[in-house]
């Protein structure tokens, strides 16, 4: 299909599909196949400003709603999610590119923030002390903080607005989200099944587009937080602007995971392990796994079964059995992992396996095969960027001590993991590494919905990071009230 024959998809605000006021609208692709499925709205500061309002009247409302009424809605929710499990995950691998399995695993993961924002009554309690001096008593009373901005990226487009609408909105805030440009479709979904569920108008709103409905939503004065999940110059951009427009702003931004193994580790789970958490999702994860240290006693022996192992990949359609490895999401994406392929072997590393040679890289759409540098130093650009495709960089080290030291090198720290069956290593590891997202013998340790997803130094900008009781304090304010009783 071409763009001309395709709908252009809708804005949601206060309750009802409107379109942009502005004509002006980017393709959205199949990258599997390359088709235009859709186009987006590039909508505009006008845009945002009418979300901003209604969603601004609509907290008037919401936020005196009692908690547990609002809980019972994202029950209702969660089930509508659970009965459209494989409709929205087919969305997700249409408009991104990833295996229909790992799709559904990511509305899994969506699901699962509904379930844990489900428990608001418990997480808004406050605390209180009876006695802080002679008939005195202090207690703490939890409100939301308003209007809440949510910019997402598009390489998870359930589970990243997951982190942030339900939370936000079952604590008392309203919402405005901006889905990625690229993989806009699911969020409409979302909005509809959110409605279905007894949602109130206003509550919930999407405003497509890319920079402008950023700014709109960064510079708007009743936006009162922002939550960001994208790359890092945008993130550190999102938070610079939103903060000095004193809004409360998490910026969870981009990274590059290592990995360490170690001679007494299980090789063969370390590969699979890593393997997978490479080139799962076409590298396109914020916990893939991009660089690995490896004891050079077990280095050929590691890269050998690996390379075997990348070599059993089915590479296609996500939709179609048995792929596992899908497309990256854009014809200039695919261009830029070429070209860095290409920096790899002029930097002096050693090309193990080539991705560019898979006859199914070669087919329409936007796809890279496994591609495996060995002998990869700190001094590359290979090494140092987020290339966010499938290409893993290994590095040959002598012990754990040079691993760490030459992981903690990294700007990004997001994910890091090692792979030993020695207790101390592993409490040398948690000890020194510097990444807020840790795991052991395990290749993509993404912390579930009640746990902080926790990155550290250009991984994150903020203070409060997403999900757990962070997501929770992000989303609300306090009061503390002291009472004398005479
Ligand atoms: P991106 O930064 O290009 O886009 C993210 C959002 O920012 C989109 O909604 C986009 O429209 C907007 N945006 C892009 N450029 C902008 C600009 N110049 N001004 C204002 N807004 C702009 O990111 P992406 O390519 O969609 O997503 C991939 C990135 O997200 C990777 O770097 C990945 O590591 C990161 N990511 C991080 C996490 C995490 O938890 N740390 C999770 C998922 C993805």
């Amino acid at each position: 299909m071409t763009q001309t024959t395709v709908k252009t998809i809708l804005n949601y605000i206060d309750g009802e599909w409107v379109d942009a006021e502005t004509d002006k609208t980017e393709a959205v692709y199949n990258p599997a196949s390359g088709d235009v499925i859709a186009n987006v709205p590039i909508s505009t500061e006008e845009d945002v400003d009418r979300a901003v309002k209604a969603a601004s009247e609509a907290f008037e409302t919401w936020k005196e709603v009692p908690v547990p009424k609002r809980a019972r809605i994202l029950f209702k929710y969660q089930q509508l999610l659970v009965d459209h499990w494989d409709e929205l995950a087919e969305i997700v691998t249409i408009e991104n590119g990833k295996s229909f399995k790992e799709a559904q695993g990511e509305v899994q993961r969506g699901i699962e923030n509904v379930e844990f924002a489900a428990g608001a009554p418990t997480l808004m309690m406050g605390d209180q002390l009876p006695s802080i001096a002679d008939g005195l008593e202090s207690g703490v009373y939890r409100y939301p903080i308003g209007v809440v901005g949510g910019i997402t990226p598009f390489n998870f487009p359930m589970m990243v607005p997951a982190w942030m609408f339900p939370m936000a909105i079952v604590t008392g805030n309203t919402f405005v989200l901006k889905p990625s440009e690229r993989t806009p479709l699911l969020a409409n979904r979302l909005a509809e099944l959110f409605e279905e569920a007894g949602l109130p108008k206003g509550v919930f709103n999407i405003v497509h587009g890319a920079h402008e409905v950023v700014n709109g939503l960064l510079d708007h004065k009743d936006v009162a937080a922002i939550s960001f999940v994208g790359s890092q110059p945008v993130a550190k951009y999102v938070y610079q602007r939103g903060t000095e427009n004193l809004k409360r702003v998490q910026a969870l931004a981009g990274a590059k995971n290592h990995s360490i193994v170690l001679e007494d580790a299980n090789l063969g789970n370390a590969a699979t392990q890593i393997l997978n958490a490479a080139f799962g999702s076409a590298g396109e994860r914020c916990m893939a796994a991009s660089v690995v240290a490896v004891e050079e006693s077990v280095a050929d022996s590691f890269i050998e079964q690996l390379v075997q192992k990348a070599n059993e990949i089915k590479i296609g359609n996500g939709l179609d059995e048995g792929v596992f490895l899908g497309p990256v999401i854009r014809e200039n994406h695919k261009e830029r992992t070429l070209e860095y392929i290409e920096l790899g072997e002029k930097e002096g590393a050693t090309l193990v396996r080539d991705g560019r040679n898979d006859k199914e890289a070669q087919r329409e759409g936007y796809f890279v095969g496994p591609t495996i540098f060995d002998n990869v130093t700190k001094e590359m650009k290979i090494w140092q960027d987020e290339i966010f495709a499938p290409v893993l960089s290994i590095s040959r080290v002598k012990n754990l001590n040079e691993a760490i030291e030459l992981t903690n090198q990294s700007r990004f720290a997001n994910g890091a993991c090692l792979f030993t069956k020695d207790g101390g290593n592993v409490r040398q590891f948690r000890e020194t590494i510097d990444a807020g997202m840790l795991g052991v013998n395990i290749g993509v340790p993404a912390p579930m919905a009640f746990f902080p997803f926790s990155g550290w130094k250009d991984s994150f900008y903020g203070d409060l990071h997403a999900n757990g009781k962070d997501g929770l304090e992000f989303y609300t304010r306090k009061k503390v009230l002291t009472t004398r009783w005479v």
